[in-house]
């Protein structure tokens, strides 16, 4: 159970992140008021980005790519058109207590609305995370409508961060979705081993190892600089019990639209012993139409990559459209 009076290192780090932006600019040596700041930045989704991260980000530089991937600017708040609030329409998805059935034989458990960062082009900061997650006197009753599919496959952990969760709480649901028949992988997406490398303890690393079934870890990494030494430990030690490491990423402008930068992405991910697996194309969320990159764009970065490094190191380009039954290649 949780024991707030001693909270693990990773809850400490975590209460220590940024969450003002003039606090976070003062520390990178930058002038709050030279920069075209969100002045409102919405209050359900405000500035949090774990020091940690903050210290791989260049000092001084207002284009830093870890920074604008965290900093809420004026630009979020211009009306875009063709960008909506659930540009996935998962509300229609929902299938019941922090359950999600979007792809065919894959069943997203939504465990958290927390995450360790708030990524600013995230599809989903206008989700109500709360009303939809998973909640502790709930899982009786999850693990019940998993337990009435014939063939659920595969159950993928999903949020907000599943690594969010404490360590007890983790266990249990991965202990019970791993005991339901016909759940042949479980699957984890998550971007603390990347933002708050902290969290990846020993312990988590053994709970995530128990079980019959293969684990698999999807990491989300846009940067080469976000891949830091203790970044490569937590990887290295998740890679230990044998758990499979993938990571995807967002194709991002002003932050990873060039092919050289995607390039160096991949061989800092395989260095980690991390594959590079999808290259989304931004999902046309409201407030994150500054981070568009054209499809043409995003073809000629794809060919660009494919003519200098090995094909496993090449991510599928790919856009999720709200309904279908799996990504849609792009390339
Ligand atoms: C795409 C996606 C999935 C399903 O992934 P596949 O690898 O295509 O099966 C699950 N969760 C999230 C958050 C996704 O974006
Ligand atoms: S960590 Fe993932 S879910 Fe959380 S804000 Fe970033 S992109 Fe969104």
């Amino acid at each position: 159970m949780s024991d707030q009076s001693h909270p693990e290192a990773w809850q400490r780090e975590l209460k220590r992140a940024f969450t003002r932006v003039e606090d976070l600019l003062t520390h990178l040596e930058l002038d709050p008021h030279r920069t075209a700041l969100a002045a409102d930045a919405p209050h359900d989704f405000p500035l949090l980005v774990p020091r940690g991260f903050v210290a791989r980000m260049e000092k001084g530089n207002p284009q830093d790519p870890l920074l604008l991937q965290v900093l809420p600017l004026q630009a979020e708040n211009d009306p875009v058109p063709g960008f909506f609030r659930d540009p996935l329409g998962e509300r229609a998805a929902v299938r019941g207590t922090g359950l999600l059935r979007k792809y065919r034989g894959r069943w997203l458990v939504l465990t958290t609305g927390a995450c360790a960062v708030h990524c600013r082009y995230c599809f989903r900061r206008h989700f109500a995370y709360e009303r939809f997650s998973l909640h502790r006197r709930e899982i009786d009753e999850a693990i019940a409508s998993l337990r009435r599919v014939p063939d659920p496959g595969e159950v993928i952990l999903s949020g907000g961060d599943p690594l969010m969760l404490e360590d007890d709480w983790l266990a249990e649901i991965l202990g019970r979705m791993g005991e339901i028949p016909g759940v042949r992988r479980i699957r984890l997406h998550t971007r603390l081993p990347i933002v708050l490398p902290e969290r990846i303890t020993p312990r988590l690393c053994r709970l995530l190892a128990t079980g019959t079934q293969p684990k698999v870890l999807v990491v989300q990494t846009n940067h080469p600089r976000e891949i830091g030494p203790a970044v490569r430990g937590g990887l290295a030690a998740l890679r230990q019990p044998g758990i499979t490491l993938l990571n995807q990423s967002v194709l991002l402008r002003g932050v990873n639209d060039s092919s050289a930068t995607l390039a160096a992405l991949s061989e800092a991910l395989i260095e980690a012993d991390v594959l590079p697996y999808y290259l989304h194309q931004l999902d046309p969320v409201e407030g994150a139409a500054h981070f568009a990159v054209p499809d043409e764009r995003a073809r000629t970065l794809m060919g660009e990559l494919r003519a200098c490094l090995p094909g496993y190191l090449v991510p599928r380009l790919v856009r999720e459209v709200a309904g279908a039954d799996c990504k849609v290649p792009l390339a």
